[in-house]
């Protein structure tokens, strides 16, 4: 296992912000390049309105002072036209004045020349540099004067168009350019630094979990992980990680306990045989029938503790083959049961076998001997003239098969233990009676190869109670 947890910190962190700094981007974006638009061609249309207006409003002005003077002496308030005429053409309106007869009462370029051309230059210029693709220019429009309904003359009014935009209108258009610029990189930095902010959140547990489970792989199985998080994958890793190093942790002690089990009860029978012969070398036993006898038993006993680690081994290997076929989980109950019926009888115990017959995939030999080894067990552990059943019955998609007795039952301290590889509730008494601790834990092995499971249930004084389930077959 190769985890750099750097590159996981890096990974994430800079994924999440970049990430969420691009949805943002991706919407702020097109959003103020819209506002953009719409608003820019808005305020074009309304200026460029704006526009018309004021050049009929200079027209208008000027006909009502005709109008005004229609009963006085002068019919053109020249006075009065300069003043229209200059104030209009300060905002870029150029004014000529025609009588009706098409002679000029009153021209801007006339009067000022240099004015006209410098305010005139001035927008052109403003306006092919910031707007050269409308193609505006100067453009004149003339406006007839009525007066009484009579046609007086007419204004010429020259203007920029289609339209333009003073030095005011482009402070306001960039200062909304700016606002909307402003706005985008203010949500991307905040998507970046909420990313960033999720992203150590979310990246801090992960570096943990990574560092955590090289610290198992190099056997360090005490390590465990706060859970300090509310996201539920990452409580979901942390918690896998802490259940991977109990997992390990107990397959740890369980195989330093192995070998401590395997050393001790091999002592036992070799120390007693060692000491019988001791005994007789040393001239205090005879070395006759008895006394060799003795020995041949814990020479045995040592025999059985072999074969019982052998079928352990066999049958907690990976390569465990079953030779399954469909079979009848109420005959493979009397088979077992006919097997112990000699040794039942010897205690005087009645044993009887009952049920539904319910059909089993599996391996009939191994199935019979997980069947005899708890038969043999409530034998040992029943009392002469106690009673042993065997219930065979089918539920729903599983097959149930109880084995219990009225025997010494199991303290409940131990009940949890007694499928673990020599375990021994009554250690003397279980020796006394030839156990080696290891029956229980080949049934758990057998069990669990067909997909099933065993457990045991007890009242101590009163009997024991085990069930195994497996998968019915259909
Ligand atoms: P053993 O070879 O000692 O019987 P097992 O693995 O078969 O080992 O059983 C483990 C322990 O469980 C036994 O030592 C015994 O204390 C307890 N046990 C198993 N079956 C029974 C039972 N039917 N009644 C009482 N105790 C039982």
């Amino acid at each position: 296992m190769n985890i750099n947890t750097r590159n996981i910190r890096g990974g994430l962190r800079t994924r999440l912000s970049l990430s969420i700094a691009l949805v943002v981007l991706l919407t702020i974006a097109p959003v103020s390049l819209l506002a953009n638009i719409i608003i820019g061609r808005q305020f074009e249309r309304h200026v460029s309105e704006r526009e018309a207006e004021r050049a009929a409003l200079i027209a208008d002005t000027i006909g009502h002072q005709y109008n005004g003077n229609d009963a006085g002496l002068r019919e053109w308030d020249l006075e009065f036209i300069h003043g229209a005429g200059m104030y209009a053409l300060y905002d870029g309106y150029i004014v000529k004045v025609y009588d009706s007869g098409g002679a000029a009462v009153w021209d801007a370029e006339n009067h000022d020349m240099t004015l006209c051309e410098h305010i005139m230059g001035d927008i052109s210029a403003r306006m092919a540099a910031r707007r050269p693709g409308i193609g505006g220019g100067f453009a004149a429009r003339a406006y007839p004067l009525t007066a009484n309904g009579k046609t007086v003359g007419f204004v010429e009014i020259s203007y920029y168009g289609p339209y333009f935009l003073s030095g005011e209108d482009f402070r306001f258009l960039d200062a909304l350019n700016a606002a909307l610029v402003s706005i985008g990189a203010l949500a991307t930095l905040a998507a970046v630094a909420a990313g960033w902010l999720l992203a150590r959140r979310v990246a801090s547990p992960v570096t943990k979990a990574a560092q955590m489970a090289r610290r198992i792989s190099g056997g360090d199985y005490a390590v465990r992980l706060e859970d300090g998080t509310k996201t539920r994958e990452i409580r979901d890793l942390v918690e896998s990680v802490n259940r991977l190093a109990d997992a390990l942790s107990e397959q740890e002690r369980l195989r330093r306990r192995l070998t401590a089990d395997v050393a001790h009860e091999l002592r036992t029978p070799i120390t007693a045989a060692a000491s019988h012969l001791e005994a007789m070398i040393e001239g205090v036993w005879a070395p006759d029938a008895p006394a060799l006898q003795s020995v041949y038993e814990e020479i045995g006993r040592l025999g059985t503790l072999a074969g019982d680690l052998e079928s352990l081994a066999r049958a907690e290997s990976a390569g465990f083959s079953l030779q399954k076929t469909k079979l009848d989980m109420l005959a493979a109950a009397r088979a077992a049961a006919a097997g112990l019926e000699i040794e039942a009888r010897r205690k005087n115990i009645a044993l009887t076998v009952g049920g539904e017959p319910s059909p089993v995939l599996a391996d009939r030999d191994r199935i019979i001997s997980v069947i005899s080894n708890l038969l043999t067990n409530a034998i040992k552990y029943t009392p002469e003239n106690g009673h042993i059943s065997v219930t065979v019955r089918s539920r729903e998609s599983v097959c149930e098969l109880i084995v219990s007795d009225d025997g010494a039952g199991i303290p409940e301290k131990d009940l949890p233990l007694i499928f673990e590889r020599f375990y021994r509730a009554d250690v003397s008494r279980s020796r006394a009676t030839g156990g080696s601790g290891v029956g229980l834990a080949i049934v758990k092995s057998v069990v669990a190869a067909h997909g099933g499971e065993v457990f045991a249930e007890s009242e101590p004084g009163r009997g024991s109670k085990f069930t195994v389930s497996l998968p019915a077959a259909h």
